[in-house]
């Protein structure tokens, strides 16, 4: 019986002194998010993890109801930035040769119990060196007693379709197949950014990207009351919530943004509005970021899609911000995009057909080469620019989502 899960992790594991962080990082948030599903244990090892659910053993005649699974966890580490590969293994203490292979060919029956024909080879490793058999001989024995109950299966030493791994350590462990894990680095609070969350495929996206090279999030959506609906605002909370399953936390500033769109609007020059929207949107991003203790922005802008996403509007929005802006989806194709939003699971969310600011107050013939010299002069056309921003922020909604859950 399955009973346990050994996670590789690639990346982390070459990165020298710091490996030691990285890999106590790693663990600390697979047990964050290992929470939401139930009560695990989790050990290092020898350049792997180890979880094992806790199980609490029910009183005679009393159902097992309520124990952790091995089952449950897999979805959730398969969300678990760091996390290369997970192999669903079982553990016992009796390292005897019936019971290796009484607990082997069990295994084999729950994992690959409908497989009539498949290749392969018994890997074996023992830190015991005083075990009677050797892993050669081991693996030997082994082989044949599987082939005993599995008999279309053949052996195949060089290229196996299945590696059936027996390990000797304290205790033994028996694994064959792996789930393949998220990849990337594990995140950490300490690399903050803001994202710019919009209800779009592209955003959702970028924030994930960056989740995965290890930085935590937490996001800002400019939401035009009543021009946008409440629905529009709980289809980004929805996109943030399905983010915070891979980021942990994510605290989501709803900004009222309608009495500067609408100043916009009304002063400055219709092919100008787009881009001023743009420039005061990062304004306010920085200020949220700050309060957040995040040190960059991250926009799902790419290259040449709209008008106000060509190279000067985004040389015109950056020239207005003091912090990074990360545009991780600068160098993809749309299709590229949608691929990554399905594989996230955020595509059907974001393709929900309620409006968005930014396409209610849209700019009839927006500029495509922006002069950041006349932009910043009809800016001077708004009235207390300052104080309107510091109002948006300071009437902001704060929505907590954390671990897939709205708190
Ligand atoms: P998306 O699919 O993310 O909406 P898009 O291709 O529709 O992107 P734009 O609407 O021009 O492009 O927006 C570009 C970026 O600006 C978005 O990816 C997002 O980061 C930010 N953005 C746009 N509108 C909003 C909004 N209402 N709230 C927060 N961020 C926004
Ligand atoms: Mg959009």
């Amino acid at each position: 019986m399955r009973n346990g899960l050994l996670l590789k992790y690639g990346e982390i594991a070459i990165k020298g002194n710091n490996r030691k962080l990285f890999e106590n990082l790693l663990i600390k948030n697979i047990e964050n998010q290992l929470r939401s599903v139930g009560d695990y244990r989790v050990t290092k090892e020898q350049g792997r993890i180890l979880v094992e659910p806790k199980t609490i053993q029910p009183e005679e005649g009393a159902s097992s109801e309520g124990t952790s699974s091995v089952e449950d966890a897999i979805p959730v580490l398969q969300k678990v930035f760091g996390i290369v590969g997970i192999s669903p293994v079982t553990i016992f203490k009796d390292n005897s040769l019936e019971s290796i292979a009484e607990h082997t060919i069990e295994f084999l029956q729950e994992e690959y119990g409908g497989t009539e024909h498949q290749s392969f080879k018994v890997d074996c490793r023992r830190s015991d060196k005083s075990y009677p058999l050797n892993s050669i001989e081991l693996a030997t024995e082994m082989g044949s007693r599987i082939l005993d109950v599995f008999p279309g299966w053949t052996v195949d030493v060089h290229n196996p379709e299945t590696r059936i791994m027996i390990e000797l350590r304290t205790r033994v462990y028996v694994y064959a197949h792996t789930i393949p894990g998220p990849g990337g680095m594990p995140v950490s609070d300490d690399n903050k950014a803001a994202l710019l969350l919009s209800g779009g495929i592209d955003s959702p996206v970028a924030g994930w990207m960056m989740a995965k090279r290890g930085v935590s999030l937490c996001g800002v959506y400019f939401h035009a009351h009543p021009y946008t609906s409440d629905r529009a605002r709980e289809k980004v909370i929805e996109l943030a919530r399905r983010l915070s399953e891979y980021s942990g936390n994510f605290r989501l500033y709803v900004v009222p943004f309608t009495d500067i769109e609408l100043d916009i609007y009304d002063h400055c020059p219709q092919d100008e509005i787009t881009i001023i929207m743009r420039r005061l949107m990062m304004r306010i991003a920085e200020k949220i970021a700050r309060r957040e203790g995040a040190e960059a922005l991250i926009t799902g802008e790419d290259l040449g899609q709209v008008a106000s996403q060509t190279l000067q509007s985004l040389v015109c929005t950056d020239a207005v911000c003091t912090m990074p802006v990360f545009r991780p989806l600068i160098g993809f194709d749309k299709q590229e995009i949608i691929d990554i939003a399905q594989k996230i699971d955020t595509f059907e969310t974001s393709i929900l057909p309620y409006e968005d600011c930014c396409t209610i107050f849209v700019a009839k013939h927006p500029v495509t080469r922006p002069k950041l010299g006349r932009i910043e002069k009809s800016e001077l056309l708004l009235s207390n620019v300052e104080e309107a921003i510091d109002k948006a922020v300071e009437d902001s909604e704060v929505v907590i989502l954390r671990r897939g859950r709205r708190i």
